[in-house]
């Protein structure tokens, strides 16, 4: 149902806090002027309730078209059955018997993705950052046994790895290598998508080259076909490890499992993260023999690997990695892209990127922030990814009718 229309909000909706505040007025304190939360980001006012499939409901029964699910962490959509069923047999069975102790979820999960990934062994942990974190760390092991103490990670602008220390100086965000100095040294950026960059960039102290097969915050920036295959043959030449960060782009969401196979390349490192949980904090770091070094005390965390959360990645794992769900999400994809070229002609945008199911679109001018906010109002949750960029990362179960609506509603917030 359409929320109805009122003009454009400045902010995503003006007016909600007080109708929410009647309905419940245990909530009157809460106003954005003495939040208890430490303020990171303007979230809208409406507060978020319940999800299913491709849709949320918030406090006041407004429902949304979910085309954010959560930065592409719903893969299976809202509440998926399956999830929740797993969840609550999981949950009375065991939660965390230690990282210490063997638990059964999280020795098939490894074994699911070795054998999906054609890798070696696997590392589970609670978020995407501390995934690269442990990948790091790998490499800088590595290059302490191969390579004479290289530790140095060829790194590329415009990248996101998350927002640890680590991982922020990982990342390509110019602004954040002034936040929180000193940065933690290591990492050499270079232009992504460009090749001859990275060659120029090595050196003896480097011992690795982490990229993301497409780049995900960074608007969706698809590289030309050949770049991945380039960095491996470099790596090889080198002798250095091609680390993928596949945490945006693996377990379907570009329509193959990884988004690595339809570069047909074989990394030394993957990480995944995001829909891999489908909702549930859940990530993993997955190497090849020769780089798989770690051993005993090298690496550990409380929560790593507990069976609540590997029990979803392995039901998560079983659906996506079929073959009919994978075509599924192809065959949305197109119809996705084919429905934004559309506008793209019509509106005078700039291009379509994406595969799988995330897209985004390149506007003309900066007023992704303003569209988005409309989107809000008409019951639609897109991404702003950049000021000029929308991106679109729906559920991996959305149907045509989804797409439809997803659309009409799109258009009217254009
Ligand atoms: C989201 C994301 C991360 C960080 O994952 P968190 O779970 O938020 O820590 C890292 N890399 C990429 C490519 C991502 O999209």
């Amino acid at each position: 149902m359409l929320t109805p229309q009122s003009p454009i909000p400045t902010q995503f909706v003006s007016g909600v806090q007080a109708d929410i505040a009647s309905a419940n007025p245990s909530l009157s304190s809460i106003n954005a002027s003495a939040s208890p939360l430490m303020p990171i980001t303007n979230r809208p006012e409406a507060i978020m309730s319940r999800g299913s499939g491709s849709y949320l409901w918030d406090e006041r029964g407004t429902q949304y078209l979910d085309f954010i699910q959560g930065w592409a962490v719903n893969s299976l959509g809202h509440c998926a059955p399956e999830v929740s069923e797993v969840l609550a047999k999981q949950s009375q069975t065991l939660l965390t018997p230690s990282p210490a102790l063997h638990n059964r979820p999280q020795l098939e999960l490894a074994q699911q993705l070795i054998a999906l990934s054609g890798l070696h062994q696997a590392h589970f942990t609670n978020s995407g950052a501390e995934a690269n974190e442990v990948a790091i760390k790998l490499a800088r092991k590595w290059g302490q046994l191969h390579r004479q103490g290289a530790y140095r990670i060829i790194t590329t602008d415009n990248a996101f790895h998350g927002r640890t220390l680590a991982t922020m100086a990982a990342s390509g965000k110019p602004e954040w290598q002034k936040m929180y100095q000193p940065n933690i040294d290591g990492f050499l950026k270079v232009p992504f998508d460009d090749l001859g960059a990275v060659t120029a960039a090595i050196d003896p102290s480097v011992v690795a080259i982490m990229v993301e097969p497409i780049q995900g915050e960074g608007g969706v920036v698809v590289p030309e076909t050949g770049y991945l295959h380039g960095l491996q043959e470099v790596a090889q030449q080198h002798n250095l490890l091609l680390i993928l960060d596949e945490i945006q782009t693996g377990i379907g969401r570009t329509g193959s499992l990884f988004a690595f196979q339809q570069a047909a390349v074989k990394p030394d490192v993957i990480t995944l993260g995001k829909g891999l949980g489908a909702g549930v904090p859940l990530a993993a770091v997955v190497a090849s023999e020769r780089a798989s070094c770690f051993v005993n005390g090298d690496q550990g965390g409380t929560y790593n690997g507990n069976p609540l959360m590997t029990a979803v990645g392995l039901s998560v794992l079983n659906t996506v990695s079929q073959a009919e769900f994978l075509h599924h999400i192809q065959v949305m994809g197109t119809t996705l892209n084919q429905g934004l070229t559309k506008r793209v002609e019509h509106h005078r945008f700039k291009e379509v990127r994406g595969r799988g199911l995330l897209w985004a679109l390149q506007l003309a001018e900066p007023k992704a922030a303003e569209i988005t906010a409309r989107a809000f109002a008409n019951g639609l949750l897109i991404n702003p990814a950049k000021p000029d960029v929308l991106r679109f990362m729906p559920s991996l179960r959305v149907n045509s009718i989804e797409l439809e609506e997803f659309f009409q509603r799109l258009d009217a917030s254009l």
